[in-house]
């Protein structure tokens, strides 16, 4: 019997590129590949080699060379003429290990082997030319623009043999190919295929655009989520397909929708993006791609103006949208209308209607920031349980208390009395103390410069870890040099990083000299005692500035305690019961102070 036609759209210009080296010439191209020299791909460059390899950027079979980057720069084509609005390069640094007409081994950062590339071309390219073509701007605030920067300045291109796609140990059943997704969408047995792209949580505004787009063309829901890079500071995706599976499994008509995961590297784009990702879309099989307002946008620039306008990448997708063969499913904004308890486009709602919306920052800071469940009109209660675990309230989140200042400022007193208070508002508490810390994680070390670094940054890490945690970690070290603190904060995350500076003076210190150091510091019995002869360098912005001389360290100890409460790392002690489930009351500043 001949094989039937697929009823859906071929992959642009006709087939599937296919780039895996086959299975009888493995083996010889594996050992061959083994005597090479390596080039170690960035993640983006590894997600750009997985795409390439398995057709999803078909008709593209390699990075780009010359002669189509600039086409792609200047019109957004290839040097046949067929649209591709993204270049797709591979840069690198200078090496004399590429040569043209070399071949070279393609390793991942773990030095995995995944391809290997004949060297046809090394071309210099301009960052400021594509930033200016491709983003429309030179404004580092647009995070590609920022990260084009750091890359190499030569490009190559050349054939490509791959030999292993880059290694997922997660959600195996959900990552498709694009011929794997072909696959089974021709088993839903629906001509259209509407696609949907998100880097986000879903929430019931998604699913109900999804589902009117679906029930307009009769077709089935391909739901692709982008897992490979998004934007910086972007839910992680484990959470995101964590809840796409939840409302995939209960909120949708299993035979009108395929969720798979597509490990695309997104460029921030805007409208070249937007029509990139119908292109991609149009390869997995899909006839039609939904756009709604701001479709990969990077947010605003440095004055605070939006790179793009709301509405840029649907028009640019309508003008190509019949040479490329995707439908545009254009999406205009929608809104929550509680009195009728439904979605509506905002076109649709007469002035004077009563609407809701949760903006993306509230979702963190009025909702899981503060412990509140997000309503069920806006997300279903799955997917709110998800982003609840993974962000949990405040009060439940890890924290590093760093108290630095002169041995002797007072900084494990004050520490001490801080344990046990945190511990009776019902937090989890670590104390790394310096002089503790020293017999056992730092046992061996010195005071020199580099031990006494040593020493610090091995107390920041386990702070770090601790953080990770979501406990509280308490440290007290002298810490005097003010680059290694920093370095501890950024390890530690600054967001929950609170320098508390024990700001007593060296008289003061001296003159309390409990464990008689200072005594011996200038007796000269030991050297390099910070304050007499090695150097303090005080905080120049800490979150909390302590003064020991008329406060007392219980004093202290409360004031760190009220700061932790306004921040909300800690929780106020009364609890007020509504249906009976004990909640913490808002926590205002006013009511704090
Ligand atoms: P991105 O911001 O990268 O486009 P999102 O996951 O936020 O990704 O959005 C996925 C799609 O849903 C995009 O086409 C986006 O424009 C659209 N979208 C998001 N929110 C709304 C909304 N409230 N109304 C209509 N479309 C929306
Ligand atoms: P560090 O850990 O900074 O080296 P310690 O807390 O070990 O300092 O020692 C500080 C000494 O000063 C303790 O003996 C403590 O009782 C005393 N002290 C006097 N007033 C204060 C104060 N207001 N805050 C903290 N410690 C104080």
């Amino acid at each position: 019997m001949p094989a039937q036609a697929s009823p859906l759209i071929a992959p642009y210009g006709g087939h599937l590129v296919d780039l895996m080296v086959p299975a009888a010439a493995h083996a010889e191209v594996k050992a061959y590949a083994s005597q090479l020299s390596s080039l170690q791909l960035s993640e983006r460059s590894v997600c750009d080699l997985e795409l390439l390899a398995t057709g999803a950027f078909s008709p593209l079979d390699r990075f780009m060379g010359q002669v189509d980057y600039q086409r792609v720069l200047d019109e957004m084509r290839c040097s046949t003429g067929q649209l591709f609005p993204i270049p797709i390069t591979l840069p690198v640094e200078d090496d004399p290990a590429l040569r043209l007409d070399q071949d070279i081994a393609l390793r991942d950062a773990k030095n995995d082997l995944l391809a290997v590339l004949t060297i046809e071309e090394i071309y210099a390219w301009e960052p400021a030319e594509a930033a200016h073509k491709v983003f429309g701007t030179l404004d580092v605030r647009h995070p590609l623009v920022a990260e084009m920067h750091r890359w190499g300045k030569w490009h190559l291109s050349g054939r490509l043999q791959v030999l292993q796609l880059p290694k997922h140990y997660d959600f195996q059943e959900l990552r498709l190919t694009p011929a794997q997704t072909r696959a089974r969408l021709e088993e839903f047995g629906y001509p259209h295929v509407i696609a949907f792209q998100t880097r986000n949580p879903l929430h019931r505004v998604h699913e109900e655009l999804t589902k009117r787009a679906v029930q307009e063309r009769d077709g089935v829901l391909l739901l692709h989520p982008v897992v490979g890079m998004t934007k910086p500071g972007d839910v992680d995706h484990y959470t995101r397909v964590r809840a796409y599976k939840a409302l995939a499994a209960g909120y949708y008509d299993p035979r009108r929708i395929l969720l798979a995961l597509l490990p695309l590297a997104m460029r921030m784009a805007g409208p070249r993006e937007a029509l990139w990702h119908a292109l991609i879309r149009r390869n997995h099989g899909a006839n039609h791609f939904i756009v709604g307002r701001d479709h990969a946008g990077p947010g605003n620039d440095s004055t605070g103006t939006p790179f793009y306008g709301p509405y840029d990448a649907q028009e640019l997708l309508h003008r190509y949208s019949a040479e490329l063969g995707v439908h545009v499913v254009p999406f205009h904004e929608l809104l929550y209308l509680p009195d009728e308890e439904r979605y509506e486009e905002v076109s649709q709602i007469p002035p004077g209607t009563r609407t809701a919306s949760i903006s993306g920052t509230q979702v963190r800071e009025q909702y899981l920031n503060q412990g509140r469940t997000l309503p069920d009109w806006f997300t279903r209660p799955e997917v709110a349980e998800i982003l609840a675990e993974t962000y949990p309230p405040r009060h439940r989140q890890g924290v590093c208390i760093w108290f630095t200042g002169l041995s002797g400022a007072g900084k494990s007193t004050t520490a001490e009395v801080l344990t046990v208070l945190l511990l009776e508002h019902g937090r989890q508490v670590t104390l790394l103390d310096g002089d503790v810390v020293r017999t056992n994680l730092s046992h061996g070390l010195g005071f020199s410069k580099e031990d006494r670094d040593t020493n610090i940054r091995r107390i920041g890490f386990v702070a770090a870890e601790i953080v990770r945690h979501g406990g509280v970690a308490i440290c007290a070290a002298v810490s005097p040099y003010r680059t290694t603190r920093n370095d501890v904060r950024a390890l530690v995350g600054a967001e929950h990083f609170v320098e508390v500076f024990v700001d007593t003076p060296l008289e003061v210190c001296e003159a309390r000299d409990t464990k008689g150091m200072y005594a011996k510091a200038r007796r000269g019995d030991i050297k390099g005692f910070t304050g007499i002869d090695d150097p303090y360098e005080p905080p120049e912005s800490p979150e909390l500035r302590l003064e020991t001389v008329t406060l007392t360290p219980e004093d202290n100890a409360h004031r760190i305690l009220q700061y932790l409460l306004q921040r909300g790392f800690v929780r106020p002690p009364t609890t007020v019961r509504n249906n009976g489930i004990p909640v913490a009351p808002a926590v205002s500043p006013r009511v704090l102070e």
